[in-house]
């Protein structure tokens, strides 16, 4: 199998493109999307500060790796949660990443912060959707301390279409609304969220993390294998499998009929600030100090 730009060795077959691709030239692919994604959606420029939410696995680390590699200024933000060693390798990850690429890290620790960690905030909730209050508070809350213009997560396309399909099975026309690879800030004290990597597959940022030679934790969170979203993951690649093309495909058109989905206001109305932290929410306190209280 050939390289469909050169005469050396294809090392990826990216199907849904019609693309094999070498190991040059797979780089500059991934580079090249990952550019027009930020382009297209007008996520950011090089004069802005990005704070990228860092989890030690793959995404996250290709993300920081290749807006370093393409000269954005960005810092990593790694939310310790306590989970036992899958908390403690990944942070080591982050940190040696950081280390050797010589980027700002931010570190907050939710045990020393809050004086419990995840598996010690008995929320009566499942812990993925108390881990996902906790991450978003923790970022909204740094990038807020520390200025930043952006905060970026390392979403893939096999993340998003997933979602997406979660939603449309329960028709959570709140969610699709915002499902748009770029969120606008509606509170003064929140930063616009983006998802540079919405437009390539899980595959992809394997591939470039392994050739980038990109250390990363291997481990899933023990909690991973509870979620439905993997369940749904399978789901959308079973279908993938038989129809090349599907995730790419869904996606993107309903990006294009987002619209269709926005003048759903009701999770903007009776807006207010939380009476402990003062970050937005729809009642007296948000989800975030209701979990820790
Ligand atoms: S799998 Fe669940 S608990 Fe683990 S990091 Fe992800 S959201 Fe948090
Ligand atoms: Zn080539
Ligand atoms: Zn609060």
């Amino acid at each position: 199998m050939k390289c469909v730009k050169c005469e050396k060795k294809a090392i990826i077959n990216i199907r849904y493109r019609n693309l094999r691709l070498c190991r040059d030239h797979f780089i500059e692919y991934f580079e090249k999307t990952v550019k027009e994604t930020i382009r297209k959606f007008k996520m950011f420029s090089k004069k802005d500060r990005i704070l990228v939410a860092v989890s030690g696995g793959k995404d996250s680390l290709a993300l920081w790796n290749v807006l370093n590699d393409l000269g954005y200024r960005a810092s990593g933000l790694y939310i310790d949660l306590g989970i036992g060693s899958y908390s403690r390798v990944s942070r080591e990850k982050v940190k040696k990443f950081s280390k050797e690429s010589g980027l700002e890290l931010i570190i907050r620790d939710i045990k020393a912060e809050y004086g419990k960690s995840l598996e010690e905030i008995k929320a009566r909730r499942k812990t993925c959707s108390t881990c996902g209050i906790i991450k978003r508070h923790e970022m909204n809350v740094v990038a807020h301390e520390h200025d930043f213009d952006v905060i970026a997560t390392g979403h893939n396309l096999d993340d998003e279409s997933t979602v997406l399909l979660s939603n449309i099975l329960r028709w959570q026309i709140d969610f699709l609304s915002r499902q748009h690879p770029v969120l606008e800030p509606w509170h003064e004290k929140l930063k616009k969220k983006v998802k540079p990597l919405c437009l390539l597959t899980e595959k992809e940022t394997k591939t470039y993390v392994i050739l980038k030679n990109i250390d990363h934790v291997e481990e899933e969170c023990p909690y991973s294998v509870d979620a439905s979203t993997l369940f749904m993951k399978s789901v959308m690649n079973s279908i993938e499998e038989r129809f090349k093309g599907t995730k790419y495909y869904f996606y993107t058109q309903f990006l294009k009929n987002i619209d269709i989905f926005k003048n759903n206001k009701k999770w903007k109305e009776d807006l207010k600030e939380c009476k402990l932290c003062g970050f937005p929410t729809n009642k007296d306190y948000c989800s975030f100090c209701r979990i820790l209280r």
